[in-house]
């Protein structure tokens, strides 16, 4: 009898998630992410899968996040026609996201054949292009939480919230073979407790394997409540001088969750001062997806959302779609908040505010996601004085504020007491973290809880029926 794990992705990394699961004679594969940071690390995206996507008989998906949805088009372009299980909000967000993900691919392979055609060098091909992600779209199935379904003749799923961005789950899987039962459990990414918008992270009590994210496995997060307290100082501040304030903010999760704040706080902030722009096309569409998915909020976002229904939420938000509209906030040298993308600022429309900003003294840039070493929203953290922005020098006279407490993930704290809450202690392999984050996390679970835990290495496989 065979049931098996195989770790072929996020393996001592946060990105590329992608693990197999074999049960007899059928294969599942947990996720399908695509490897994001270095140059030298993203080329890994072109190589071939380490199976025969044709061999797979389906697919779960986490999460929408595009470092465990974004090789699922390379996926069905190589010959995957089985059906791809997920929560309902993240098929409706991936929609979104793998079409966005193929269409800056398709911009950067053009980019880049141009300068190889000058240089004598043949083009190359895109990963893949807005046509595969449309394809891909086709294969999805959208589930809700909490309802068992049997999606092979021997799996079982079902999925929990997982509470890290909408739609996110935690992925249960009754396999069999010859027999026997064995249970998987995959926590995706999980999200933080007492978060704002969706619910807290859901336990789950059973398990014979537990395949588990380690991202922030070394570190505790400052609370929402500072933050709220560090984002009004920004604002009572930026109001007194008259400037704008910038945020670089990613397109899913993030920019919800400032609007959230800035709506909840609207009177208490003397908001009305101000005009709030949206000003990405991406974060407009997953707002409206998060808008359709209303009954994943959480008591608190479920009570503001049913208040102001008839109202704008935000009375002072604009939402610019088009370039001219983004472009015409140049023109306004104080009294905006701008949010927009990308979130590390290394592409998107805030490079283009950054440069109408940044020189200025009364201007005020809000960090408030993990900035990856060798982007511009690093060094910003980091205290540059000046930046490269399309090859001119500009001056950093803007105060920049990074504020820390609004990770997505659960921190060493919210994970160990996430897998506390199995009834016995079932064997863990780690995923999905840096060395010092998936060390320090195996070694709280061992030494607080007494949990057998094995770091994964990529390839590596554990048999179900001896999971030890
Ligand atoms: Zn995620």
């Amino acid at each position: 009898m065979t049931i098996e794990l195989q770790v072929l992705g996020a393996a001592g990394e946060v990105t590329g998630s992608c693990h197999l699961v074999t049960a007899g004679d059928k294969k599942i594969l947990l996720d399908c992410g695509l490897i994001q940071g270095r140059a030298q690390d993203e080329q890994r995206n072109k190589a071939p899968f380490p199976f025969d996507p044709k061999s797979i008989d389906a697919v779960v998906l986490s999460h929408a996040h595009i470092d465990h949805s974004g090789r699922l088009p390379m996926l069905v372009k190589a010959g995957f026609n089985g059906t791809i299980y997920t929560h309902r909000a993240s098929r409706d967000l991936c929609r979104i996201m793998l079409k966005d993900s193929a269409f800056l691919n398709e911009k950067d392979i053009e980019w880049e054949n141009r300068k190889r055609l000058r240089k004598g060098l043949k083009p190359v091909e895109a990963l893949y292009t807005v046509d595969d992600a449309r394809l891909a779209m086709t294969r999805f199935k959208g589930l809700v939480y909490d309802k068992k379904v049997r999606i092979l003749p021997n799996a079982t799923l079902r999925l929990k919230d997982a509470g890290h961005i909408l739609g996110s789950s935690i992925v249960e899987l009754w396999l069999e073979d010859a027999g026997q039962v064995r249970k998987l459990v995959f926590s995706g990414d999980i999200g933080r407790p007492g978060m704002p918008i969706l619910q807290d992270p859901a336990f789950v009590r059973e398990a014979d394997l537990v395949i588990m994210e380690s991202t922030y496995g070394d570190r505790l997060h400052r609370s929402w409540e500072q933050t709220l307290v560090e984002v009004e100082k920004v604002v009572r501040e930026t109001g007194s001088r008259k400037g704008n304030i910038l945020i670089p903010a990613f397109a899913v999760g993030r920019t919800q969750e400032i609007l959230y704040m800035l709506a909840r706080h609207y009177e208490a902030w003397n908001l009305q001062r101000w005009q709030v722009f949206l000003d990405s096309p991406l974060a407009i569409e997953a707002t409206r997806v998060f808008t359709q998915h209303s009954d994943l909020f959480d008591r608190e976002m479920t009570e503001l959302w049913q208040q102001n229904r008839a109202q704008a939420i935000l009375p002072n938000l604009h939402l610019s779609r088009t370039s001219n509209q983004s472009m015409a906030l140049n023109r306004i040298h104080s009294g905006a908040v701008i949010i927009a993308g990308s979130g590390m600022c290394s592409g998107g429309r805030i490079k283009q505010h950054l440069k109408h900003n940044i020189w200025r003294h009364n201007c005020h840039v809000i960090i408030s996601g993990f900035q990856a070493q060798g982007t511009l929203g690093r060094a910003l953290v980091d205290g540059a004085k000046f930046i490269r922005l399309w090859g001119e020098t500009v001056r950093v006279a803007a105060t920049i504020h990074t504020v820390g407490g609004l990770s997505a993930h659960a921190d060493r704290n919210g994970l160990k007491n996430w897998y506390a809450h199995f009834d016995q202690r079932p064997p863990v392999v780690l995923v999905h973290g840096e060395a010092a984050a998936l060390e320090s996390l195996r070694d709280t679970l061992k030494t607080e809880l007494g949990a057998p835990v094995t770091i994964a290495g990529q390839g590596h496989r554990v048999d179900l029926n001896r999971p030890d």
